[in-house]
């Protein structure tokens, strides 16, 4: 027997349609990268991606087929999302930072067929086409050619149905190890992260939210924020620069009450505001994700009367994982004892089951005690089951995805990451946190950057070495971040050497590659 309520599959074009219906008023703002600004509203951009959705099928975009796009954040590129799922679509964000390498392979593996670009990227499509063997169609986002693509159409059209399993958008992984993996997020997956996305402990948003997201709509699905504001029907403020000096004067100008980015974003603001004694004065709520958020940032913030929701998440949970939920008791902790405690990855929402795997024997899952790390995995309908193409799934037996992230559950059910699985630094047997190393040496006010390799060791198989850039005029000495460290990491956990660099290498995403940095040093021996 089944039940007796009515249809409405969980598609995700069902988001824009209530946008524009219930907030089709709310602004959607984009500052450009020359500088100009345009406004448009969720009915504007319903319409558009109507008109799109014509222009794709004339273009013969069918059911199914990949619509590319390359392109920072603004309103043509939100259009395109509602357009791409709107034809029946799969939505490919690329991300523009990739290498070559990658940016050629990725295209070729999605077979898009259709590449939507910012101007700025003009150069480098150039070079890829050649090597983009399946795109028949470019079309650039400015110079007038969106505009009059789509504005060819009259939007009168339908959205194409299907069923709510469909797939409707592809991100890929940055790859770390080996070629980027796609995941292929379904309608329903999409929606059910949408709602679960409002929720106070995560985007806290309704429509009285203005939010500037920093995270790119090319990066994880930028945190599925194009989908759940449209459920909420936010005002959005898109900056097509990441300056800081942009970001502040939009977020003040416009009254920008949330925001969410990776911690870097953080650090030119704090420098910026610094400079220019700027304030933000309307800002409540920061939602920081994608590596861990130093305390000194949560504390910053906080003590400016923004609610920082410190989120975990990757690519394969579409993002959301765990946020920085308050734990029952929050109201009776002390402002210290708060911060710690968003200074860990939070609890998942309802929708996200964790656990923790023994190190070595992943058919042990380790107690919830606060104590114990083990491999971190995850599962629930927003979780991926199979990346693109693949043709075995990358879940556990019992249908789990072990994450490659070491983390500590604790009693209250917070998730506490510690490393990666790679970059643990096995030192006699026990396991050194590379990440609470960097944490710590991050706090001393002299280091810009630091990060925390195991080097092979003769008697205790791996010991940590710390690279650092300092600050520009530093005169910091190993000794004296030795010193510093002493009291704020066991004392076996110390680095054997600290090495100052000028530079870290970095992902696409912005976040210290380990595997470059190891590389880069493969010859280093340890003084012993
Ligand atoms: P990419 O690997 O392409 O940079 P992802 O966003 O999928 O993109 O990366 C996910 C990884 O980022 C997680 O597995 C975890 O290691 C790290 N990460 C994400 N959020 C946090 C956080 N709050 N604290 C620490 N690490 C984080």
């Amino acid at each position: 027997m089944l039940g007796a309520m009515q249809d409405w599959d969980l598609r995700v074009t069902h988001l824009i349609d209530h946008a524009a219906r219930e907030n089709g008023m709310r602004e959607i703002v984009t500052r450009w990268a020359d500088g100009s600004e345009t406004r448009t509203d969720w009915a504007g951009i319903r319409r558009d991606a109507l008109k799109m959705v014509q222009a794709l099928r004339r273009l013969g975009v069918d059911k199914g087929d990949r619509v590319a796009t390359l392109a920072m954040n603004h309103s043509r590129h939100l259009v395109s999302w509602y357009g791409a799922v709107g034809v029946g679509g799969i939505l490919h964000t690329i991300n523009p930072r990739l290498f070559e390498e990658q940016l050629e392979y990725i295209a070729n593996h999605a077979e898009d067929r259709v590449l939507l670009y910012d101007a700025a990227f003009a150069p480098l499509v150039e070079k890829m086409k050649p090597r983009w063997t399946t795109i028949e169609h470019y079309i650039c986002y400015d110079n007038g050619e969106f505009e009059a693509w789509i504005g060819a159409e009259d939007g009168h059209t339908e959205w194409a149905q299907g069923d709510e399993r469909d797939p409707c958008m592809l991100c890929y992984t940055s790859g770390t190890t080996g070629n980027p993996k796609g995941v292929l997020y379904e309608h329903r997956s999409t929606m059910l992260h949408a709602l679960v996305s409002l929720q106070p402990a995560i985007f806290n948003a309704d429509p009285r939210a203005v939010m500037l997201p920093v995270v790119p709509m090319f990066h994880a699905a930028s945190w599925g924020l194009p989908w759940g504001g449209a459920a909420a029907g936010i005002k959005f403020v898109y900056s097509a620069v990441n300056d800081p000096a942009v970001l502040c004067e939009l977020m003040n100008r416009e009254k920008v009450t949330h925001s969410a980015g990776v911690p870097t974003v953080w650090l030119s603001m704090f420098q910026h505001m610094d400079q220019t004694g700027e304030t933000l004065p309307h800002l409540k709520t920061a939602i920081i994700g994608g590596s861990a958020a130093p305390r000194f940032m949560i504390e910053r913030l906080a003590k400016s009367g923004v609610d920082v929701a410190h989120a975990w998440g990757m690519t394969e949970t579409s993002p959301i994982g765990t946020t920085g939920a308050k734990t029952p008791d929050w109201d009776e902790l002390d402002f210290d004892r708060q911060i710690s405690i968003k200074q860990l990855q939070g609890r998942p929402p309802f929708g996200v089951e964790l656990r923790c795997v023994d190190l070595d024997d992943p058919t042990k899952v380790v107690p919830r005690d606060g104590e114990t790390a083990g491999a971190l995995q995850v599962r629930g309908p927003w979780v991926i089951k199979r990346y693109f193409k693949a043709e075995e799934d990358a879940t556990t037996p019992d249908g789990w995805f072990d994450t490659g992230d070491v983390g500590i559950i604790h009693p209250d059910g917070t998730l506490q990451l510690t490393d990666r699985t790679k970059d643990v630094i096995k030192s006699g047997g026990e396991w050194i946190s590379s990440v609470e190393l960097e944490n710590a040496a991050v706090g001393h006010p002299d280091v810009a950057e630091a990060a925390a390799i195991g080097m092979p060791h003769p008697k205790w198989d791996e010991r940590p070495v710390l690279f650092v850039v300092r600050k520009e005029g530093s005169a910091l000495s190993s000794g004296d971040l030795r010193d510093y460290l002493a009291d704020k990491v066991a004392k076996w956990w110390l680095p054997d050497a600290v090495e100052f660099v000028d530079d870290i290498p970095h992902t696409a995403t912005g976040k210290i590659s380990k595997k470059d940095l190891r590389e880069r040093f493969s010859d280093y021996v340890l003084e012993t």
